[in-house]
């Protein structure tokens, strides 16, 4: 099977979240309760049971206010950090053929904090009572029986497309041509979801620079989460030892 890739063109996005619904009802994950922040964009976060979401960032058009609505959902890179996180346990996180990055059960043995601070978008979470972690399949079962994902089916206005990942990457650099300006192919060509913001990506609330996925990406993330880890060993230690010499002053007192 040749690898797929969903395709999201930002600039004919409504922020209408027929999206959010439709992956919902095909992966039968619960509405969640939510309050009113004050804003349009709810649920306010991806969760164990919302794997794509509307970011709804505020700009400004021809000197009036304008939406910036973003797709937010996993990008599912080429060289997974997330998969690099989970070696420990053999087939909780899959690279399937279709271009699919796929958590299974098997992430229930997997340790959340890890798995999460490998990617460098945030995207996976817990549910908290079964231990499981959760985000956008891609609808592996969907695509490998030759359907659109569900979400796809759900847009109205074509800001998603599905396909074979090369002919996405050509009609998404046709689009960039289209729209010029500041617009642009984004996080890159090394995933299997990617957009074209019309924007500087800063307006969406991403990264200037998008980072490359695979293993250095991961060693690195490991290394600073080390260098956290170290640091605050090193103000615990100092903590100890000023505290131990501050009772031995008070004792020879
Ligand atoms: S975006 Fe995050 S969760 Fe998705 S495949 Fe990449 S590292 Fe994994
Ligand atoms: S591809 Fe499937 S799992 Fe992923 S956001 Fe769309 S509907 Fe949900
Ligand atoms: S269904 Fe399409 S137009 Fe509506 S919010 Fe989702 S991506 Fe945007």
């Amino acid at each position: 099977m040749v690898e797929m890739a969903i395709f999201i063109d930002v600039s004919k996005c409504t922020g209408c979240r027929s999206c959010q619904v439709a992956c919902k009802n095909w992966n039968q994950l619960k509405a969640e309760q939510t309050t009113n922040r004050g804003t349009h964009e709810n649920p306010p976060d991806l969760s164990a049971t919302t794997w794509n979401r509307i970011r709804f960032n505020e700009g400004v058009k021809d000197g009036g206010m304008t939406w910036l609505f973003l797709n937010d959902r996993c990008r599912h890179c080429q060289e997974p950090p997330c998969m690099f996180a989970a070696e420990d346990v053999p087939g909780a996180i899959i690279k399937d053929k279709t271009g699919a990055v796929v958590f299974t059960e098997k992430t229930k043995q997997l340790n959340y904090d890890d798995v999460r601070g490998a990617c460098p978008f945030d995207i996976p979470r817990r549910d908290e009572k079964t231990g499981q972690i959760y985000k956008c399949t891609m609808c592996v079962d969907r695509i490998s029986n030759g359907l659109k994902p569900a979400c796809v089916c759900g847009c109205p206005t074509g800001t998603l497309n599905f396909g074979p990942k090369e002919e996405m990457i050509k009609l998404a650099n046709k689009r960039v041509e289209e729209l010029g300006g500041d617009a642009a192919l984004y996080p890159g060509e090394e995933y299997n979801t990617f957009w074209v913001l019309s924007e500087a990506a800063e307006k969406y609330g991403l990264e200037a620079k998008a980072p490359v996925p695979g293993r250095t990406m991961f060693a690195w993330n490991k290394v600073l989460t080390s260098w956290g880890t170290l640091g605050l060993a090193a103000g615990f230690m100092t903590y100890v030892a000023k505290s131990e010499g501050t009772s031995g002053q008070e004792k020879a007192e």
